[in-house]
Order: C-alpha cells, then sequence, then structure tokens
C-alpha cells in the first residue's frame, strides 16, 4: 500500500457470498453499448476527514444517492476509464483483462489534473478489486471473439457543498456492461469532416484527462458534421492544421514516403492535448517489434495529408480505441474538399486481428499485456 488511506482489497467481502444472476442478459446478439449492466458494483469512498480511502464493497449495482450540491454535478469535478474484460476463447474460464495498468495510471493522472486529493491510490489494489468484480459477474460475460465485459471505472466529487473548491470526498466506483463486437458483419469505413469551429483540447487544457468536460462539448459538434453527411469528426488544433484525435479515439495514418519507404504516424503525447490510448501505445509497440516500417510520434498536418493524398502515398488511416480496437477512415473533408482513403487495408486488418488475438488468448502478447 502506498499509504495508510490506500485500498486494501484484504477488505472486500468473499465474493461467494453474492449471487450473480445474469438471465436478465439479452442474448448476446442483441447486446448494445452500455445498455445493461452486471449484477453488482465496486464502490469505494474516499473521505478526508476519515484518512482517505475506505473499505472497498462489491455490492448491489443500484442508483447512487448523491447531494444535489454535490461538485461534480456543478463543476465537472468527474473523470472516468474505459476497459475490457475478455473470455479467452479456448478457455472461457481464463477470464483476462487487458494493460490494465496502463487505465489505473489514467485514472490516476485525470484525479491529478481535477486536482482530488486522493490521486495517490494503490493501483495494483485497485486493478485486484476490478478483478475481483469481473470474477463475481463473470457469467455477464458473453463469449466469443469480440464479446467482452464493458467495465466503466468512474471518480465523482460527493463534496456536497457549492463554492470551487478542491473536493473532501469522492467516490470512486466501477459498473460493468456486456458488450458485443463492434463491427456486427465486416469493417464499416467512416467518413470524416474537419469543417467545424469548435476544438476538442488545447495546450494547457484536460484533452490528456479523461474527463467528463472534454466529451459534453463535441456533442454539438458532431451533430453538426452528421446533419452534413460526415460519421465523426477529425479534430484538429492550431494554425498549421495540425490533428490531434478523432471523435473519442486515437488516429493513425500509414504513409508512403516520397523516398519510396513506409511510415505509420500518430501524433504525440507532448502537447498535452491528446488522450494517452491504451489501444494507441499497443499500436505503437507492436508495429515497432514487427520492424517493416518506420513508426512514429510526430505532427501531422492536414495539408501534409492532403498532399500525400493526391499523390497516392496516403495508404491507410484508421482510428484506434477499446471500443472498437480499430475503425478505418475512408474520407477526410477539409476546406470543403472530400479527400478519399483506400478504405480497409491490409495494415488496419493486421493491427485489429493481432490485437483482438492477443486481447483473447489466441496469440501470446509481450509480457504482461494480458492480466
Ligand atoms: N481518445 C479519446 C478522447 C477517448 O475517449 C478514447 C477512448 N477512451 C481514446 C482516445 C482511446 O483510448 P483507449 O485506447 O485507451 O480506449
Amino acid at each position: 500500500c502506498i499509504n495508510s488511506s490506500s485500498l486494501q482489497t484484504s477488505l472486500l467481502p468473499p465474493s461467494q457470498r453474492l449471487a450473480s444472476n445474469p438471465s436478465k442478459m439479452p442474448p448476446k446478439e442483441q447486446l448494445q453499448f452500455g445498455r445493461v449492466f452486471s449484477d453488482h458494483m465496486l464502490t469505494i469512498e474516499y473521505l478526508s476527514d476519515k484518512g482517505g480511502w475506505q473499505a472497498p464493497k462489491i455490492g448491489k449495482f443500484e442508483d447512487l444517492k448523491l447531494s444535489p450540491a454535490a461538485s461534480s454535478l456543478h463543476y465537472g469535478l468527474q473523470c472516468f476509464e474505459g476497459m475490457k474484460a475478455y473470455k479467452s476463447v479456448s478457455d472461457p474460464s481464463d477470464l483476462r483483462l487487458f494493460r490494465p495498468e496502463l487505465n489505473m495510471k489514467r485514472l490516476s493522472n485525470s484525479m491529478h489534473r481535477l486536482s482530488k486529493p486522493g490521486y495517490d491510490f494503490d493501483r495494483k489494489e485497485l486493478i485486484e478489486c476490478i478483478s475481483e468484480l469481473v470474477r463475481v459477474d463473470q457469467d455477464w460475460i458473453p463469449t466469443g471473439e469480440g464479446y467482452s465485459l464493458y467495465i466503466r471505472p468512474t471518480v465523482i466529487s460527493t463534496h456536497p457543498y457549492l463554492g470551487v473548491t478542491t473536493p473532501s470526498s469522492l467516490l470512486l466506483y466501477v459498473i460493468t456492461s456486456p458488450v458485443g463486437p463492434y463491427y456486427k458483419s465486416g469493417f464499416a469505413p467512416v467518413r470524416l469532416t474537419t469543417d467545424t469551429e469548435y476544438v476538442r483540447a488545447w495546450p494547457g487544457g484536460t484533452g490528456n484527462a479523461k474527463v467528463g468536460g472534454n466529451y459534453a462539448p463535441t456533442m454539438l459538434a458532431a451533430d453538426e458534421a452528421a446533419k452534413r453527411g460526415y460519421d465523426q469528426i477529425l479534430w484538429i488544433f492550431g494554425p498549421n492544421d495540425e490533428v490531434t484525435e478523432v471523435g473519442a479515439m486515437n488516429v493513425f495514418f500509414l504513409l508512403r514516403k516520397t523516398d519510396g519507404t513506409k511510415e505509420l504516424v500518430t501524433p504525440p503525447l507532448t502537447r498535452g492535448d491528446i488522450l494517452p490510448g491504451v489501444t494507441r501505445q499497443s499500436i505503437i509497440e507492436l508495429a515497432q517489434t514487427w520492424n517493416e516500417f518506420e513508426v512514429s510520434e510526430r505532427t501531422i498536418t492536414l495539408p501534409e495529408i492532403r498532399e500525400a493524398a493526391h499523390e497516392n502515398r496516403l495508404l491507410e488511416a484508421f482510428g484506434a480505441g477499446t471500443a472498437a480496437v480499430v475503425t478505418p477512415i475512408s474520407c477526410i473533408q477539409y476546406k470543403g474538399e472530400d479527400i478519399d482513403i483506400p478504405a480497409t487495408g491490409d495494415l488496419t486488418r493486421r493491427v485489429f486481428k493481432d490485437l483482438m488475438g492477443i486481447q483473447y488468448g489466441r496469440i501470446e502478447g509481450p509480457e504482461g499485456w494480458s492480466v
């Protein structure tokens, strides 16, 4: 434990006393993202007047009781994570998390960015608590490749007073939801637009933290884009129209350079306006082990992408995130022009197949990726 106030998994009630009843789960083919929830939730309170983190509890999934003055409801003092538990395809009793320590690190960073006093929780302990929740509700994990239990760790301020101040009480809770494959029948490439007056994130902002406040302002932009026939926004920033992210995913471009060699490019995290995606990091690390082309975390602008496309050097583009793993991009609107991209290329498919293979235990991944 980091300190006396950190989480202690030993305080969890014995899981055998908790009965899980997945009879409410619809047939797995009918699952819609985030609509049904498993029987149990993990809750852990942080109370500064009681020394910090309290004993974790796994109890029934139920509504929260919260003061209407709670500062999470007024000032967006809230952050969250998105991860999944998988059943191995060959042995459904083998339950797996994918690189959960990266989600814990990001949660800790998000809490730090919101100046929550308890950001110093013990990450290993929280992974243990989440693992226990997954074990309790393991019958809620649908079997088969593409199916999983989506895990949503959330931290809200329960501080029951108005006044913009560092909260003295928090609730960390984790709910889970069975989900099906993102693509029901083959890849569905998306058409993007950059032509919006809105900006998702900027240096010094919160773009690199997973806080709810980053998402609410994107909905108007997405609605407007949809009305014009585009699926999502490709977010850009600055006078040179630098690419940052797509919708709520990181973004990759496979280019053929003018010297004929290939380069896989994703924008860098250095400016602090991009969420450090677990999928992003995994794709970078995986592609580096292939040693087949250059893998770059570097600034890439829309004029560069447009030029590459016009010269037939833009080979593939895809979004990357936990929900879909990868989403091929078939078109980017920039300054009124639709830049077309060869749809589902070999690299996009290979990344998809390899990452899923590791997540479902079909492929032995790098050390420590499956927990
Ligand atoms: N960017 C944003 C804004 C996101 O919401 C997400 C999904 N959490 C990602 C990128 C991808 O992150 P990950 O690969 O960890 O799911």
